[in-house]
């Protein structure tokens, strides 16, 4: 009898050590990451998907005969990157594999879905749970939840349907309840929800431990959300508003706009309301009014993702650098013709001055967030904007040091602080032991240039060197 214990026993070592797989060491690197100081010569082995242990590379190690050895002397190692703002299907032209390989290529291990039907994102979802070793960790909100007259829904060119439509009336438990059961682990507003609604929403978030991040509704006030627990915001939309000396009748402009609106569909009314307000709010914009809303935010962990990618699109103009539109030749065939074609036709087009404006505002606004200590995520909203997958997350990283980040606290917004907007900072977001092992070696320090996360050795997804 305890022979055939003994046995079991053997079987399931020898099991365990089958699934684990050859043990990769990462050996004499410097480990740089947003929470431990750094680490100059350490050796890191790393067994299944986890960092087993890190130690000086002084230290005597015995290594196995299938171990796999990588050597990182004068190189840097960080953990895996995250785009926290991605659209999976936004252009259908666009396939999530080519999307998951750009990421992955660019040291983008994790990545969350801002917007996306389930029913349009179950493929690219069911593949990334089918082949874990060569997909980025994928976390997802479904829909934009949106008010009944929804911004996205297909009508309209350049709005696709991304979205769902709620009011008071509608079933929001049994909603977030599907949503969840379907593998959602946020939750995204949008802008034409009514304030009762938005409320309503954000109590039933909070009753199942979900983060409700998105666009501020047209209809409330910002700090009236922050009271209500919103759990994040997205291109710092609506903070111009709230941060204007003339907020009060900005906002009951906004709301005579909102109820008077006749036939005006949501998209475009939602489009009249920013270039009517955006600009008159941003001239007026009042540092007073503004810093104490930012302390709100950074008190109440209301995560910050300014996508600066996006909203410096007309004044940074990516598109007109012939380099970055280099990126578009790991694109599908027809949409690197088109990306090329439209790229072009706008760059010969003049700046538009209120594009420069709203650029240097929401730098301004992140280098405030920035000194407030509020929560930041790096995103990028690609594939919008002519922005190609992984490679504009090193953009963004280049725009929040630019806007006063560190270079650290540029890593941070990509490493960490996204893991602990799912309460996963136990797990990953840096280099530690028992964390899982997303992790990028780079070639040069990203402290002394945040351009260098762009010179990547070699990226490590889930133990596995790609
Ligand atoms: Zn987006």
């Amino acid at each position: 009898m305890r022979n055939k214990y003994l046995l079991m026993l053997i079987a399931f070592l020898m099991h365990s050590i089958v699934i684990a797989g050859p043990r990769l060491i990462i050996q004499n690197g410097t480990l740089i990451d947003a929470v431990n100081p750094d680490r100059q010569a350490m050796t890191m082995i790393i067994e299944g998907d986890k960092i087993l242990s890190i130690q000086s590379a002084g230290e005597a190690i015995a290594l196995l005969i299938d171990d796999v050895v990588i050597d990182a002397k004068d190189k840097f190692v960080i953990p895996g990157l995250w785009d926290a703002h991605v659209h999976l299907t936004f252009i259908p032209e666009l396939d999530y594999k080519t999307s998951y390989d750009l990421f992955l290529k660019n040291g983008v291990t994790s990545i969350r879905d801002t917007g996306g039907l389930i029913r349009k994102m179950q493929p690219a979802i069911t593949y990334a749970n089918k082949n874990p070793d060569t997909t980025p960790r994928l976390f997802f909100a479904g829909p934009l939840i949106d008010g009944k007259d929804r911004v996205y829904k297909g009508l309209e060119p350049g709005f696709p349907d991304l979205s769902i439509g709620i009011d008071e009336s509608s079933d929001i438990e049994g909603i977030v309840d599907e949503l969840t059961a379907k593998g959602a682990t946020f939750l995204k507003s949008y802008e034409m929800l009514s304030r009762p609604t938005y409320l309503k929403l954000l109590q039933v978030a909070e009753q199942k431990g979900l983060r409700v991040t998105g666009h501020i509704p047209l209809s409330i006030d910002l700090m009236e959300a922050i009271d209500a627990g919103l759990g994040g915001m997205q291109h710092i939309r609506n903070l111009d508003l709230a941060c204007s000396i003339e907020a009060d009748e900005i906002r009951a402009q906004r709301g005579v706009l909102l109820s008077n609106r006749g036939e005006i569909p949501g998209s475009a009314l939602r489009s009249k309301i920013h270039s009517e307000q955006r600009y008159t709010a941003i001239a007026n914009f009042d540092e007073t009014r503004c810093t104490s809303i930012i302390e709100a935010l950074a008190e109440n962990d209301v995560y910050q993702t300014p996508t600066l990618t996006i909203n410096t699109f007309g004044s940074k103009r990516f598109f007109a650098d012939a380099k970055w539109r280099e990126t578009y030749k790991f694109l599908p065939k027809t949409l690197q013709k088109t990306w090329q074609t439209e790229s072009l036709r706008l760059s010969a087009q003049p700046v538009d001055p209120n594009d420069v404006i709203f650029g240097n505002w929401s730098m301004k606004i992140v280098g405030l967030f920035s000194e407030n200590n509020v929560k930041i995520l790096a995103g990028t909203d690609t594939p919008i904007g002519y922005l190609t997958p992984g490679y504009s997350l090193h953009k963004e990283l280049e725009l929040l040091v630019e806007a006063g980040l560190s270079p650290r606290e540029a890593l941070r917004s990509a490493t960490i602080a996204p893991a602990e907007f799912f309460n996963l900072q136990n797990k990953m977001g840096s280099l530690d032991e028992g964390k899982v092992a997303d992790i990028l070696i780079l070639n040069h320090n990203p402290l002394n240039d945040i351009k260098n996360t762009q010179d990547i050795y070699k990226v490590i997804l889930k133990g596995m060197e790609k």
